[in-house]
């Protein structure tokens, strides 16, 4: 890998290469699990490039295409699998400087792939009362680039369903990794070439995404003496089409209390709760919805007199849940599963049942394919990566199927299935395989046998050591 002559080449175009910037821009949350934080703690690229322009962007990918040199896409660095982190080494390409929202029109708006979502919201509710119709609960740190090559959906995912759901990303603008770098601009069913592939298929650098309308969304949170009921509630409430929530998160006791600790002093210990946010003009229908369960108000947001020091309801939400946990407790961990519909209420208090404290119950309630389904994010108090695997088996012996985020690859993530179509626009836009090496085993080792209960191991991650 020839460092000096590409840095000779990027003449002009920011690079960073002092050892500690590069080692902490080479991160991400991949210390969410412990058997990542393992296998990955050492991943280190060798310099940061920060392009400006889609022009420079082109320049960096000849460039490093020249030299042979690997680069792995980054926007804010917020994924949780490793996604952002290069397991070869080489340039770490921040997008971060290309943050600029570029035009809003009535249902869609254009941004830079570096944009960070909730500074898209803010010039589009500025502009003409016009939010995004979904994003994660890092929506105050995460880019929109990221968001859509790394993330699958989150809050407003109620109402609209996940990232994958054809209509949720209008256009992509790609750049491909070859010797003369094209740019390519992807609708439809092409989108779905780039999105959540990590970065592998095309540098995006531009994003035109759909806009609902925005509200001052209103934080409630209701109480329940058991998870079960606030599951129900929650099943319930998301059926309620007349009121307009944005999220719906029932989570178990003793998560609120002991992890939520800002919010710690509305809660009893053996409280359960459901978290979320609602339209203000459903705010008196919601309540009415309310009393008719055995839910108890025991936050509101537009009831509070100061609500300084306290986080939105989405950062206790999605993946947030977790993170407050381990700022508490550093052992602890999570899973991701989807219980099968319709009968997800049941496969959920099957499970709890099954697993007690070990497992303390976090679900999200979303819309999948025009019903609702559930994602469920787990607590896990972790003890062996043996009894992690366990518990996984347990989970898809009784029917539940797991999304595991204890993998840095993308098939083992999502399910051990390859994506022949993202995997033939590898071949298209990357030939020699230099985005993001590691994280398709498709492209790796083609002959990976998934039955093997061992991680695939990247080769490449030997030499980044
Ligand atoms: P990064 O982490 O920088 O990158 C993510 C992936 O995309 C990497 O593989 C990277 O190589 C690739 N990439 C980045 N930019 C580009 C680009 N321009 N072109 C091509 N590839 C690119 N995710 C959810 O889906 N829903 C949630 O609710 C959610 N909640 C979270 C809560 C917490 C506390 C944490 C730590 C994570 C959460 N995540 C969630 C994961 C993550 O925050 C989101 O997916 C986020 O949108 C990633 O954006 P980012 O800018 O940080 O991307």
């Amino acid at each position: 890998m020839d460092i000096s002559g590409l840095k000779r080449d990027l003449d002009g175009i920011k690079l960073e290469d002092h050892p500690a910037i590069v080692q902490q821009k080479s991160r991400d949350f991949y210390w969410y699990s412990p058997i990542l934080k393992r296998q990955l703690d050492h991943v280190k690229g060798d310099a940061i490039v920060s392009p400006k322009s889609d022009e420079e962007v082109i320049r960096v990918l000849a460039a490093c295409h020249r030299h042979g040199v690997p680069v792995t896409p980054r926007g804010t660095g917020t994924g949780n699998y490793g996604q952002a982190m290069p397991l070869s080494g080489g340039v770490v390409l921040s997008l971060a400087e290309m943050n600029a929202v570029k035009s809003i029109r009535p249902g869609r708006v254009v941004a830079q792939a570096g944009a960070v979502l909730a500074q898209i919201d803010r010039e589009t509710r500025a502009h003409s009362g016009q939010e995004l119709r979904m994003s994660p609960s890092t929506y105050n740190t995460a880019s929109i680039g990221g968001f859509v090559a790394g993330g699958s959906g989150g809050v407003g995912s109620i109402r609209w369903g996940g990232l994958r759901d054809l209509g949720n990303v209008i256009r992509l603008r790609i750049v491909t990794m070859e010797a003369e770098p094209k740019v390519m601009e992807l609708t439809g069913e092409d989108v779905l070439k780039v999105m959540h592939a990590y970065g592998t298929n095309g540098i995006i650098t531009e994003v035109e995404m759909p806009l609902t309308a925005s509200y001052d969304w209103v934080d409630v949170i209701v109480g329940f003496d058991g998870f079960e009921e606030a599951v129900r509630f929650g099943n319930d409430l998301a059926v309620q089409d007349g009121i307009l929530a944005k999220l719906i998160t029932p989570i178990a006791a003793p998560i609120p209390y002991d992890y939520f600790k800002r919010h710690q002093k509305y809660f009893r210990r053996e409280q359960s709760i459901v978290v979320c946010m609602i339209a203000p003009h459903a705010i008196d229908a919601f309540l009415a919805f309310t009393s008719r369960s055995k839910g108890e108000i025991v936050f509101r947001a537009d009831k509070e007199p100061d609500l300084k020091g306290l986080p939105p309801a989405y950062e206790l939400a999605w993946n947030h849940t977790t993170l407050r946990a381990l700022r508490v407790d550093p052992t602890i961990t999570y899973l991701q599963v989807r219980y099968p519909s319709p009968d997800h209420v049941d496969y959920i208090m099957a499970m709890a049942k099954r697993f007690g404290d070990e497992l303390p119950g976090h679900v999200e309630y979303i819309r999948f394919d025009g019903a609702i389904g559930t994602a469920g994010l787990p607590l896990v108090r972790y003890t062996t990566e043996e009894r992690l695997d366990e518990i996984i088996r347990i989970h898809e012996d009784n029917g539940c199927w797991i999304f595991n985020p204890h993998r840095y690859t993308l098939e083992e993530g999502g399910m051990k299935q390859t994506d022949e179509v993202q995997l033939a626009f590898k071949r298209e836009v990357d030939p020699r395989g230099l985005l993001n090496p590691g994280k398709m085993i498709a492209w790796e080792n083609p002959d990976y046998d998934y039955r093997t209960s061992k991680p695939f191991l990247f080769k490449g991650l030997q030499r980044a050591s």
